[in-house]
């Protein structure tokens, strides 16, 4: 990769990391007057971010919110198109001059966002949280565990709160969405009209920081299942209905009832699946009717807010599987 440092004289790995991390090497060349540290640190970082990895910019205030206060009253729907600042990330460009002219305008601006989702990288984050007996980076390996994703090592950055940010580059043609807690408990993804806090950022808990080595600042491309976990449908918000059917084929069915109703989330189908063909084999043998192992399962499967289409063809295909295209 080709490191094009624009403020500092001599392009090195040394001054990389320094800059990102807003070492002293950040400090040179400070031209402007009645503005703290913080700010020129974050302009700096929000240079190199911009001039290095071509990330889309814009600055943040100590909150972490962005810096420049919209020109519109609330309710507006303007994303930049009337020409002025402060349209949040829409404003974000990679553009040096660009950047200063926002940061001048933000004059308490402690750190900068970088957007999610746009070229060149579609920067994809993971937010990985460990705070209140969550530890997301735990959850994160466990996750890819249990899937068997592996993990490439990419750019991360190190929350004030003790979090991690994992950097990826998505495809274009993939909207990721933003998400908190779906993919595993600690984690949330920032995708498209996200932002992600640059390293030399700082907020009110604290700076954030490059983690990962400073001489490899390559943002990898997300694994495809990882992708396909952080885009996967969202499983219905609407309220999982009380089981009230009665299960008719005696102990043996109501177990595999039970099957489905104990089913964690996102293995709700498969589960489905598993007792239906069980289901269809015992009524197959003559234990119960076939309609009861039918009636039985639909109800567990709406109980446990599966769509009902989804369930429908998940014991049907059950049901072909095991008793034929005929019954
Ligand atoms: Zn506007």
């Amino acid at each position: 990769m080709t490191i094009e440092n624009t403020n500092a004289p001599a392009a090195t790995g040394a001054n990389v990391r320094d800059h990102l991390v807003g070492g002293p090497a950040s400090r040179v060349a400070r031209q402007t007057t009645g503005v703290t540290g913080d700010w020129a640190d974050a302009l700096d970082g929000a240079l190199d971010a911009a001039g290095m990895l071509g990330f889309r910019v814009i600055p943040l205030s100590v909150r972490k919110l962005p810096a420049i206060r919209s020109p519109h009253d609330k309710g507006h729907s303007c994303k930049g198109e009337c020409g002025q600042l402060g349209h949040g990330i829409h404003d974000a460009s990679n553009d040096p001059d660009r950047i200063r002219a926002m940061f001048d305008v933000a004059r308490h601006a402690t750190g900068y966002g970088i957007a999610c989702g746009r070229p060149p990288h579609h920067l994809i984050g993971l937010d990985l949280d460990r705070k209140n007996g969550v530890d997301g980076v735990w959850e994160l390996r466990k996750l890819a565990a249990s899937h068997g994703i592996a993990v490439p090592r990419t750019v991360i950055i190190a929350t004030p709160s003790g979090g991690y940010h994992a950097w990826w580059a998505g495809p274009e043609d993939v909207k990721v969405p933003n998400r908190a807690g779906q993919l595993a408990p600690g984690v949330d993804v920032r995708g498209s009209g996200g932002y992600l806090v640059g390293p030399g950022s700082r907020s009110t808990t604290g700076l954030y920081t490059l983690a990962s080595d400073p001489e490899e600042v390559v943002v990898q491309p997300v694994p495809a299942q990882l992708l396909a976990l952080m885009t996967a449908d969202k499983e219905r918000p609407r309220p999982a209905k009380k089981f009230t059917g009665k299960a008719t084929g005696g102990r043996t069915l109501v177990g595999l009832v039970r099957v489905v109703l104990d089913a964690p989330q996102g293995q709700r189908n498969t589960r489905l699946y598993w007792a239906a063909c069980k289901a269809f084999e015992h009524a197959g043998a003559g234990l119960f009717p076939v309609d009861s192992a039918h009636d039985a399962l639909a109800q567990a499967a709406a109980a446990v807010a599966l769509p009902d289409n989804e369930a429908a063809a998940t014991i049907g295909s059950a049901r072909r599987a095991v008793l034929g295209a005929t019954t």
